[in-house]
């Protein structure tokens, strides 16, 4: 496959680059479309790693509707637009939610993020699917003071954990993975799940009730309680067990796997109009309520809406256009075919012929 190499990276003009929030596909694909037209995209996700739903829910499973690709890996397919958009050098901010977004009085707009990145853009895409995705917490009181330490929602550094004491509450693929990974190296491994049956599969649950029955880990049945703490030192959890008792579970690091779940958040606060926790979009330009802010993909809605990558991937090229538009009013709009056009191909990196 030849593909191009990244174009020579250019400065917007100050406030005619686009804020994309949501690098999910359809935020991932309004990259090219507006690359093809020019235009420079600032790309934010609350999550570190960009793919959305894609990489987040089904990395692994295959995917049979996206045109021309018979059958693609959800992870596959991210990767694919990451070297797609590759020569418009989009700017990522990820791991960045993107908590406010007002007018700037001159027809802009202000995007402001929970870690304090602002920045000033001539137009937005809410690109946000179903919402930031945040982990279900573990749910007892005082848990807030210790969490992004003691209490962690995903690994950052398995190294770190080798040697201590572990504590991991979940039933599905994440609890089990990360279970069997760590177990070895573990001090000691409590897994606790509220019932006997897990939701992971079968031969990672198979390799689980292996190293239970080598002594490496323990499984204990319930839910947690309170937490065990001494001064402001986590010391572990006190478990409520199906079998009615209380069991103190010791552990230096607590490892929460209840699942992601998506949270229209602070979106919801930007004076858009919404239809069923959905963002309200023409069928034209894909543009919402307010003028220069437009929703593609999985957020948005309209009659005859189908939540498919193939119809974010559609509204994204008419979103690009009506962007274009509402940049610069003056410019005359023409379609260009990026097979023979010179001008899509210096955008591209590609030579011309
Ligand atoms: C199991 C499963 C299988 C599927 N199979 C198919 C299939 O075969 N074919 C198909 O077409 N579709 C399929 N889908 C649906 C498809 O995944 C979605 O339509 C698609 O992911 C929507 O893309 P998106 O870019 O709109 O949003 P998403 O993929 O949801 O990405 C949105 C991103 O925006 C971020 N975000 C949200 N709010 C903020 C904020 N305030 N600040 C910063 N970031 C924010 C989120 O963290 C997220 O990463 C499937 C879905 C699931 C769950």
């Amino acid at each position: 496959m030849n593909l191009p190499a990244a174009t020579e990276s250019k400065e917007a003009e100050p406030g005619t680059s686009v804020a994309i929030i949501g690098a999910g596909p359809c935020g991932l694909f309004q990259v090219l479309e507006l690359g093809l037209l020019g235009i420079q995209a600032h790309v934010f996700d609350s999550l570190k790693v960009v793919g959305g739903q894609c990489a987040e829910l089904y990395p692994d499973k295959p995917i049979y509707d996206i045109p021309a690709l018979p059958v693609c890996g959800a992870q596959e397919l991210v990767d694919r637009l990451m070297q797609q958009i590759r020569p418009f050098n989009p700017r990522f901010h990820l791991g960045e939610e993107v908590t406010t977004l007002l007018p700037d009085g001159a027809g802009r707009f202000k995007v402001g993020t929970a870690g304090g990145t602002e920045l000033t853009v001539g137009a937005v895409v809410i690109a946000a699917g179903l919402g930031s995705f945040q982990p279900r917490r573990l749910g007892v009181s005082g848990a807030e003071a210790f969490e992004g330490d003691q209490i962690q929602y995903r690994v950052r550094d398995a190294q770190q954990l080798a040697g201590k004491r572990l504590v991991i509450f979940g039933g599905g693929d994440s609890a089990l993975d990360w279970t069997v990974a760590l177990a070895p190296a573990a001090a000691s491994l409590t897994l606790v799940h509220r019932r006997e049956h897990f939701r992971g599969a079968p031969a990672t649950v198979a390799r689980m009730r292996e190293l239970q029955a080598a002594g490496r880990l323990q499984h204990v049945e319930g839910r947690a309680e309170s937490l065990l703490t001494d001064g402001n030192a986590l010391q572990g959890v006190r478990i409520k067990g199906n079998d009615g008792k209380l069991h103190e579970v010791y552990g230096d690091q607590i490892l929460v796997f209840f699942g992601l779940h998506p949270k229209l958040g602070p979106i919801a606060d930007w004076g858009l109009a919404l239809e069923r926790k959905a963002i309200a979009v023409d069928t034209e330009k894909f543009e919402t309520s307010v003028s220069g802010i437009f929703a593609v993909g999985d957020i948005n809605t309209y009659p005859g809406k189908k939540k498919l990558i193939l119809s974010g991937f559609h509204e994204a090229a008419l979103a690009a256009f009506g962007i274009q538009h509402h940049l610069f009013p003056q410019k005359k709009q023409f379609l260009q075919y990026t097979t023979t056009s010179p001008i899509m191909h210096r955008r591209l990196g590609v030579p011309d012929t």
